[in-house]
């Protein structure tokens, strides 16, 4: 899952990346609202932790004019703005949650997925396929009540084609959500993500579809 942080504090934007890698989230760091809108244009994100007092311009701002331009990623405001009055701006604005500084990152980590879970049109925390579950917050996976071991981008690889089922994803796209936007790629490790995952959950797990990208299929059946 691809975070975009919008923070100018540095030492809090450094807490919450670090909070974030460990629990398997993909995130890039902005420090102002035009360097973000920016961020937004060229890569694909699952959501976005917003700051509303950023140095170049009202995080507010930021948010009303990505919403009209269509963007709907799901919108945590990060802000030590704490009146009622406050609050409801955010909304309006078309933020998702919002939640107060200081905070406590486990409790960000969970509304996180929550809003994702939500953005998802899950109502349950666990997704399960074909016998296959994936716990978002946990990252643990089973297949047929067996534990599978993956490593973290195996994981983001098949969170991303789980939380999409039936869509067909393009390489570009997973690549996106696997790998920040400063992250240097070798050109073929989608490929090398998707072969492990093929080995260890079953070879029709991820079915090609042939040049247009991969969506997810049935594991293998039980021993
Ligand atoms: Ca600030």
């Amino acid at each position: 899952m691809h975070v975009l942080l919008v923070e100018d504090d540095l030492l809090i934007a450094q807490g919450v990346l670090a909070g974030l890698q460990l629990q398997g989230f993909t995130v890039d760091h902005m420090a102002h609202a035009a360097a973000a809108e920016q961020a937004l244009q060229l890569g694909h994100f699952d959501a976005m932790i917003l700051d509303l007092g950023l140095p170049d311009e009202d995080g507010l701002q930021l948010l009303t004019r990505i919403r009209g331009q269509g963007k709907d990623l799901p919108v945590l405001i990060l802000s030590a703005r704490d009146s009622v009055v406050q609050r409801v701006a955010g909304l309006h604005a078309g933020a998702d949650d919002y939640l107060l500084k200081p905070f406590d990152l486990r409790e960000l980590a969970a509304r996180l997925h929550s809003l994702l879970r939500r953005s998802s049109g899950r109502s349950t925390h666990l997704i399960e396929h074909h016998g296959l579950t994936f716990d978002p917050s946990t990252r643990e996976v089973t297949l047929h009540e067996q534990p599978v071991i993956l490593s973290r981008r195996e994981q983001a690889l098949l969170s991303a084609l789980l939380q999409n089922p039936g869509q067909i994803l393009s390489a570009e796209q997973l690549q996106d959500s696997l790998y920040g936007l400063g992250d240097g790629v070798e050109s073929n490790a989608i490929n090398v993500h998707i072969y492990n995952l093929r080995r260890k959950l079953g070879s029709d797990v991820v079915k090609t579809v042939r040049g247009l990208g991969y969506r997810i299929g049935v594991p293998h059946e039980p021993a």
